[in-house]
């Protein structure tokens, strides 16, 4: 019938607005910012830089790939890569964003910087009260400002964040197999490159 769907939708609306004066449950707004509604796990704000350890610096994931930064749509990543190394997640030497950027007056949020991030080292935050009348430098974060532990990730998205616990502790006992194999094989390599140890008196 033409017009079905407007009538089940305004009785849908009649509905929560009769049934809003005797349940809650029916209520869809709140007075904010004095009541809030709990967050969404899968909510999405701005991105934020997950470390580990409780060394923000050190224990920052991103490795300056700067992949995420040249597949931003609208290019709101700045990225410094370091010149020399430190040690990742798995032990393995790695560079490290000495400047980690984002103007989160031009992020729209897409989340394509996860998406395409090999490490796991850029996250979707919740956070959204972040005004400020500081239109330019108040809103472009640093990577201090953008990093954020493990834990905070795990109290925001728990699943999401288990999972990738997970995905990473299979990486490194993979990488640690992988050194203890080359370690091993370099080691019966020199084994047997040794000189057998000559015997005073044997074949005189
Ligand atoms: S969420 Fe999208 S727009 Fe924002 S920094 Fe990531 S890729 Fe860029
Ligand atoms: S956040 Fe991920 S994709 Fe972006 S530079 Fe760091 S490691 Fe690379």
């Amino acid at each position: 019938m033409l017009g079905e769907g407007i009538l089940k939708g305004m009785a849908e609306t009649a509905r929560n607005f009769a049934g809003s004066f005797v349940s809650k449950e029916r209520l869809t707004t709140v007075e904010y910012p004095e009541e809030r509604i709990p967050t969404f796990e899968n909510a999405r704000v701005f991105p934020f830089l997950v470390y580990d350890t409780n060394d923000w610096e050190a224990g920052l994931r991103c490795v300056a790939c700067q992949i995420c930064e040249k597949e931003c749509p609208p290019k709101c990543i700045y990225i410094d890569k370091s010149k020399d190394k430190k040690p990742d997640y798995a032990g393995k030497q790695q560079f490290y964003p000495t400047r980690f950027d984002i103007d989160i007056s031009v992020c729209m949020s897409c989340q394509i910087c996860v998406e395409v991030c090999p490490f796991e080292a850029i996250k979707m935050d919740t956070e959204f009260e972040l005004a400020t009348g500081d239109r330019f430098g108040g809103l472009l974060l640093d990577r201090k400002q953008l990093a954020k532990s493990n834990e905070y990730y795990h109290r925001i998205h728990p699943t999401e964040a288990a999972e990738v616990d997970v995905r990473l502790a299979e990486e490194k006992a993979k990488a640690n197999a992988k050194a203890k194999a080359a370690a091993d094989a370099a080691a019966a390599k020199a084994a047997a490159a040794k000189p057998a140890p000559h015997v005073e008196g044997a074949g005189d």
